[in-house]
C-alpha cells in the first residue's frame, strides 16, 4: 500500500542508505547503536575537552543565585526571540505542526523556565529537618548542592526540548553542562549549536554536536552527571559509561505504554483524547497509547469511533494536512511499515517512505508474539487487543515490562483504584493521556526498563542535585553516655535516649 509523495504537503525528506535499499529493521535503536557505518559519512567533529567547564564550576560562580537567574533569563531570551527558526527547524526534522511545535517543545519550554525562575529561591533554600536528642542542642539541615558538569543528551522525536527542559533543571540546580542533541534531527541539533553560546554564559555550557562516535568520546570522559533519553539498549552504554565514573546517572527512556479502554465510560471523550495522545508527532512520543485493550464486545463500535475521530482530527487526506507529521527518516519508516506484515489493518497503512510519510493506522487483534506487540511502536500505528474481562486486561500488562506510562479510561471507581494500585509504571494517566506532562509538580521518569530517575520541576532540580547534610552543634551541652567508659547506667540511659 504506497501512496505517490507528489501529495506531500511536508519538505522533510530525509533519506539514509538501508532504508533506500529496502531492508528494515525491527530494531528502533539499531542507526543509533549498531550500525557504525550510518555515521561514517558523517563529518567528524572534533570534541572538546571538558576542562574549561570543570574549572568554571571550581569557581563556585555557578552556585550564585543571581547567576542561575541570569542564565535561565538568558534561556527565555533565546526560546521567545527564536520561536519562528525553532518552529522552522522542527518542521525541517519532523514536519511538525506551529501548534504542535508551541505545544510541546517552545511553549512547553517556556512555561519550564517562568516555574524555574519563580520558584528558585524557595528551591534552594536550605530545608531545615529536626535532630533526636542525642545531639541537642543543634540545627540539622539539607542543602541542595549542584553537582558540577553535566551531560546532556537528547533524543530526535522532542528535539528542542528533550535537552532544553534538562538544561534548565541543570542551570537552576548550579550547575555546568555539555548538551549533546540528537544527530537524527539534523536541523534542530544546528539550530541549538548556534544558539546556546549566543545567550548563555560560554564558560559554562557548551554545545557538542555529533552521533555515536562523539557521544561516545563524551561517554568517557569525567561528568558530574549523566542525563540521557533516548532507547534502552544506548541506555546500557550510557550506565556502563557513568558507573566508571561513579557518577550519578538519569535514564529517560521508553517502552510499550498501553492504554485501557472501559467499554461503559464516556467514549466520545475519551476516544478523542486518544487519537490526540496517539498521533501528535505522528506517534513518536515515548509516553504515545503504544496499544489498546478493550473488552471484547466493545471492540467493534469502539473501532469504528475510532476511526470516526482520526477521520475528523486529521482528515480523510492526512498525508496533505499540515497538522500531521512525518516519521524522522526513511529507516524508521520502513522499520514502522515492516510491523504491518501478517497483521490485520483496519484503518490506514498506506505509506510513501520517500516522504518519511506513514497514514494514522489501526490494526485489531495482532498475535502478542508479533512485532507490532513485542517492539516499542514509535509511530503511528494502533494495535488494540481485546479481553474478556477488565482484571485480564491489568494481569496482562502486569505480565510485560513495566511502562514509562500507563492509561485508563474508566468511570468504574473500584477499577480505577485498582489499576492505579496494581500497575507499576513511570506514570499513570486516568481518563486522559500524553496531558500528564503539563504538570511540572509531577516528576517524569521511568521505572524498570522504561528508566531511572525523574526531572520536570522540582524533580527536575533535586536530579540535578547533591542533598547535602548538614549538622551544626555548639559547645554547651554534652551528653556523657555516649563517651567510654560505658555502664550499665549509660546503656539504660542511652536506650531512653
Ligand atoms: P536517538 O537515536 O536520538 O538516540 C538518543 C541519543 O543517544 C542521541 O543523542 C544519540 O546520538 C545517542 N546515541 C545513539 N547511539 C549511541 C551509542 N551507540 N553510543 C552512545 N550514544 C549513542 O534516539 P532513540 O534511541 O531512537 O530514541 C527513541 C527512544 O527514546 C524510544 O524508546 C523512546 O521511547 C525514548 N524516549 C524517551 C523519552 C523520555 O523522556 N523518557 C523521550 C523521548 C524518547
Amino acid at each position: 500500500m504506497t501512496e505517490s509523495a507528489s501529495t506531500s504537503s511536508s519538505t522533510h525528506n530525509h533519506t539514509d542508505s538501508d532504508a533506500s535499499s529496502g531492508k528494515a529493521s525491527n530494531d528502533i535503536h539499531s542507526e543509533s547503536s549498531l550500525d557504525a557505518s550510518f555515521f561514517a559519512s558523517a563529518e567528524s567533529l572534533s570534541v572538546e575537552s571538558i576542562e574549561p567547564l570543570k574549572r568554571t564550576f571550581a569557581s563556585g560562580r555557578t552556585k550564585a543565585y543571581d547567576w542561575r537567574i541570569a542564565q535561565l533569563t538568558a534561556l527565555k531570551k533565546l526560546l521567545t526571540e527564536n520561536t519562528k527558526e525553532i518552529t522552522k527547524a522542527l518542521h525541517s526534522d519532523l514536519g511538525k505542526s506551529d501548534s504542535e511545535a508551541w505545544l510541546t517543545e517552545i511553549g512547553y519550554s517556556i512555561h519550564d523556565v517562568d516555574d524555574n525562575i519563580k520558584k528558585l529561591k524557595s528551591w534552594m533554600k536550605p530545608k531545615k529537618v529536626s535532630t533526636p536528642m542525642v545531639a541537642w542542642p543543634s540545627k540539622s539541615f539539607v542543602i541542595a548542592e549542584p553537582l558540577g558538569v553535566a551531560l546532556i543528551i537528547g533524543a530526535w522525536n522532542y528535539p528542542f526540548q528533550l535537552v532544553v527542559t534538562p538544561l534548565i533543571a541543570a542551570i537552576a540546580a548550579g550547575n555546568c553542562a555539555v548538551i549533546k542533541p540528537s544527530e537524527l534531527s539534523e536541523a534542530t541539533s544546528e539550530l541549538l549549536s548556534k544558539l546556546i553560546p549566543k545567550y548563555l554564559d560560554n564558560t559554562a555550557f557548551r554545545v557538542q554536536e555529533g552521533g555515536k562516535d562523539e557521544t561516545t568520546e563524551l561517554l568517557a570522559m569525567p561528568f558530574d552527571k549523566y542525563f540521557y533519553t533516548g532507547g534502552e539498549q544506548v541506555g546500557r552504554i550510557v550506565m556502563t559509561a557513568a558507573a566508571k565514573h561513579l557518577a550519578p546517572v538519569t535514564l529517560e527512556l521508553g517502552g510499550k505504554s498501553p492504554c485501557v479502554v472501559d467499554g461503559e465510560t464516556n467514549l466520545e471523550v475519551a476516544i478523542r483524547r486518544i487519537v490526540w495522545g496517539k498521533w501528535m508527532n505522528a506517534g513518536q512520543t515515548c509516553v504515545a497509547p503504544d496499544y489498546l485493550l478493550i473488552e471484547e464486545k466493545y471492540l467493534a463500535d469502539f473501532s469504528q469511533a475510532l476511526i470516526a475521530e482520526i477521520k475528523k482530527q486529521y482528515s480523510e487526506k492526512p498525508k496533505a494536512n499540515k497538522d500531521y507529521g512525518r516519521i524522522i527518516n526513511q529507516r524508521h519508516c520502513a522499520r514502522l511499515i515492516s510491523y504491518l506484515d501478517g497483521v490485520n489493518v483496519i484503518h490506514g497503512g498506506k505509506h510513501d517512505v520517500a516522504d518519511c510519510y506513514i497514514e494514522p493506522t489501526v490494526v485489531i487483534q495482532p498475535a502478542t508474539d508479533a512485532s507490532i506487540m513485542q517492539e516499542e511502536i514509535f509511530g503511528p500505528l494502533l494495535p488494540i487487543l481485546t479481553f474478556k474481562s477488565k482484571q485480564s486486561m491489568t494481569s496482562f500488562i502486569k505480565s510485560r515490562p513495566k511502562p514509562l506510562a500507563a492509561y485508563l479510561f474508566t468511570s468504574d471507581k473500584a477499577f480505577e483504584t485498582s489499576f492505579i494500585e496494581d500497575i507499576s509504571a513511570g506514570s499513570i494517566c486516568v481518563n486522559d493521556t500524553n496531558i500528564f506532562l503539563a504538570n511540572h509538580e509531577l516528576p517524569f521518569g521511568g521505572v524498570g526498563t522504561s528508566g531511572m530517575g525523574s526531572y520536570h520541576g522540582k524533580a527536575g532540580f533535586d536530579t540535578f542535585s547533591h542533598q547535602k547534610a548538614v549538622m551544626k552543634r555548639g559547645f554547651r551541652f554534652d551528653f556523657a553516655v555516649r563517651y567510654a567508659p560505658f555502664s550499665k547506667l549509660k546503656l539504660m540511659m542511652l536506650k531512653r535516649l
